[in-house]
């Protein structure tokens, strides 16, 4: 069996975060690992609090899986603070991890801060040019490149630019822009490849990023090339919303096990 470890924030209610990442891996019928950086008091209709894991625990998490059970392939999400982003930095070069997927999870889509302001500079120098492949959002390529980004011109111009600066490979999900659900993979050597997507309406999308970003993780772990694990990701991704599940007040959880 394929292991893959996801290295995240806990969602309460069970929609995103590690959650919505060991949900995503028993769906691939995968062995689903996980080290906590910080725990969410959150539900569909937002973030009430945050606690972060002291750094030097989420190391001692990280020592205990690998001294174990090597994954097969890892997934970052939200990382919260500077000094779990060095720590994880360091264990993830220590472990020689090939297959690893960054989420630079920000902001919830509530608007709560998922990661410190301060801390943004340690994901792009010390995570991105370890990475497999980096996915953020619209808005959180937009923070990275540093200019707004209205439709595929603009996604095209944003993933050039942060896969050279920071020597990555960057898939920019244009799921935030209103008529499409298109991503790019803009590759570090200057190739890019489009990925189509259906919009499905659907206002139950909490925990999209993190979902996908396990199921490319999956998918590497499976021993698929790049952009085979995203097509293949985002196929398993467009099933979790259209199956529809309608569940709390607010923005609900997809379902993994349609
Ligand atoms: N909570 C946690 C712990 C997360 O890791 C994330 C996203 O990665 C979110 C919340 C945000 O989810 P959404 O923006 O889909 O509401």
């Amino acid at each position: 069996m394929k292991k893959v470890l996801t290295i995240a924030g806990s969602d309460s209610s069970g929609g995103a975060g590690i959650q919505a990442d060991l949900k995503t891996i028993a769906a691939h019928k995968m062995y689903g690992m996980s080290v906590i950086t910080a725990l969410t008091a959150q539900n569909t209709q937002g973030v009430a609090g945050t606690l972060a894991t002291p750094a030097e625990f989420v190391g001692q998490q990280i020592d205990a899986v690998f001294k174990d059970i090597v994954p097969d392939a890892v997934k970052i999400g939200m990382v919260f603070n500077q000094p779990i982003i060095d720590v994880i930095a360091q264990k993830m070069k220590q472990y020689q991890v090939e297959k690893l997927v960054v989420d630079p999870v920000m902001v919830a889509t509530s608007g709560s801060r998922l990661l410190e302001e301060n801390a943004i500079t340690a994901l792009k120098t010390a995570l991105f040019p370890i990475s497999t492949v980096i996915t953020p959002n619209i808005m959180e390529a937009q923070l990275l490149w540093g200019h707004k980004i209205t439709d595929r011109r603009s996604m095209e111009a944003a993933g050039q630019a942060i896969a050279a600066a920071f020597n990555c490979h960057v898939l920019v999900k244009g799921g935030h822009l209103v008529e499409t659900a298109n991503d790019l993979l803009y590759e570090k050597q200057g190739q890019s490849k489009w990925f189509e997507g259906q919009r499905i309406d659907n206002p139950n999308t909490h925990g999209t990023g993190c979902t996908l970003s396990s199921a490319i993780a999956c998918q590497l772990a499976a021993g698929l090339p790049l952009t085979a694990a995203i097509a293949a990701a985002k196929q398993y991704l467009t099933g979790a919303i259209a199956a529809k599940l309608d569940l709390g007040h607010g923005a609900g959880p997809l379902d993994h096990f349609y």
